[in-house]
């Protein structure tokens, strides 16, 4: 029963992919785990590269050690603005001066979420407003966080939630938006890639359907920054946030990242109004008077320390082309599906993304009643997926860290564990 020469043909194509691929000389950037065989988890936690222990020591024992205070007026003052200047060039599509970055994903959105939806009801509130807009566009797949806020900020703002339950596999379409905006509409809060099934959105058809109802669109780019391609300025995107600890390799709790278009810099107010965010930081004044430039995001001292890993991320994408990225990810991916399809489709396992590369991120997710325990058999094994509640594993495969072999060592060994039995 044993036959595999589907095994041997796969692995051989993966070989064949790997000799080909003009960004796998990058393999090598990144740190060695002894023991893992195939990381599939890059979009969770992505690996630091090879040079970040020395960057961080030399951080410590010069700019922190040696110039002491002085590096704040010598660098780190505008590292967020810097840093996010970078990330929007590099991975956003998004001219100097509305990108900054700060806080986490979750702070971000609050800000940026509360912002909105003050501007939309206007400075008294949703009773008197002027423009009265009171609902907020979310999904019902979006993740935790995301509608958790959403609940938050529309409870704290006398808001209305209107719930899109879109197809779980292809994710939010067109439609499924323009069926639920009016004119009661302040804000559109979505994901570009969906963290479960890798769906990617039309950013662009979105983004312009919400703003011919007249309401703001907020995307969240957790999954998508780093890896897919976008345009924001020229999509006419309002706002934005993303993780930097994803694809961006920022390392755990790195700050998140937002964009913020230049002409609502000096619409949108946010709420955490710390003196980081203040006209002059150091005038120490009586009164708050917010920052013309993307500065007005921040609210207190910038995580220095956390912000030194993703740099030699952000150098690497940019030596390799964000469009290079995206080719390799999509190699990726459609790899992963033929796995898929040849060893884990016969063994009842669902694919629970959507099958033409163009239409989802850098991760696939497939389905077994069984993966809870598989997943805990590879861990143990060195072989690291990520489990997603109910029975989903998430193959995350980060383009530059991540080799086609890999990633079918990874789901032979999926089809291994399951065809021993688990329970
Ligand atoms: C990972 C992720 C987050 C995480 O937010 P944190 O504040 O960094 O914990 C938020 N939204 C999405 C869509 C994510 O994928």
């Amino acid at each position: 029963m044993t036959d595999r020469s589907a095994d041997t043909a796969l692995l051989d194509a993966a070989r064949t992919l790997d000799a080909a691929d003009p960004l796998a000389a990058h393999l090598d950037a990144f740190v060695e785990a002894p023991g893992v065989t195939a990381y599939l988890d890059g979009n969770s936690l992505g690996r630091p590269l090879r040079d970040v222990p020395e960057k961080l020591a030399a951080f410590v024992r010069e700019d922190w050690g040696t110039r002491l205070i002085r590096s704040w007026d010598e660098q780190w003052m505008a590292l967020p603005m810097e840093l996010g200047d970078r990330i929007g060039a590099i991975t956003l599509g998004a001219g100097p001066g509305q990108t900054v970055v700060s806080d986490s994903t979750s702070v971000l959105l609050y800000k940026l979420m509360r912002g909105a939806l003050r501007q939309a009801q206007g400075p008294r509130g949703a009773a008197q407003g002027p423009a009265g807009r009171t609902e907020l566009v979310i999904e019902e797949g979006n993740f935790p966080t995301d509608r958790f806020l959403a609940e938050g900020v529309a409870a704290e703002m006398g808001a209305t939630l209107r719930w899109i339950t879109p197809d779980p596999v292809h994710g939010v379409t067109v439609d499924d938006v323009a069926a639920v905006v009016s004119e009661r509409t302040a804000l559109v809060s979505l994901s570009h890639v969906d963290y479960r099934s890798g769906a990617l959105a039309d950013m662009p058809a979105i983004t312009a359907v919400a703003h011919d109802a007249g309401a703001l669109m907020l995307w969240d780019l957790c999954h998508s920054a780093g890896v897919v391609p976008m345009q924001l300025d020229d999509w006419g995107v309002d706002m934005a946030v993303g993780c930097t600890y994803k694809y961006l390799n920022g390392g755990p709790g790195s700050p998140a990242f937002a964009y913020l278009r230049h002409d609502l810099q000096g619409l949108l107010r946010q709420p955490i109004q710390g003196w980081w965010s203040a006209a002059d930081i150091f005038a120490m004044g009586p009164e708050y008077v917010p920052a013309d430039g993307i500065r007005q995001l921040l609210s207190g001292t910038p995580p220095v320390t956390s912000m030194l890993a993703m740099q030699s991320m952000i150098d690497l994408i940019e030596q390799s082309g964000i469009d290079g990225v995206r080719a390799k990810s999509e190699s990726l991916t459609a790899l992963a599906v033929r796995a898929y399809d040849e060893l884990l489709a016969p063994l009842d396992v669902r694919l629970l993304s959507p099958r033409d590369p163009a239409r989802r991120g850098g991760h696939i997710t497939i389905g077994h009643p069984d993966f809870r325990e598989v997943t805990r058999r590879l861990w143990a094994d060195g072989v690291i997926p990520d489990f997603r509640f109910p029975d989903g594993i998430r193959l995350g495969l980060s383009p530059l860290s991540t080799s086609h072999a890999e990633t079918v060592a990874g789901v032979l060994a999926v089809r291994d564990a399951l065809e021993s039995g688990v329970s």
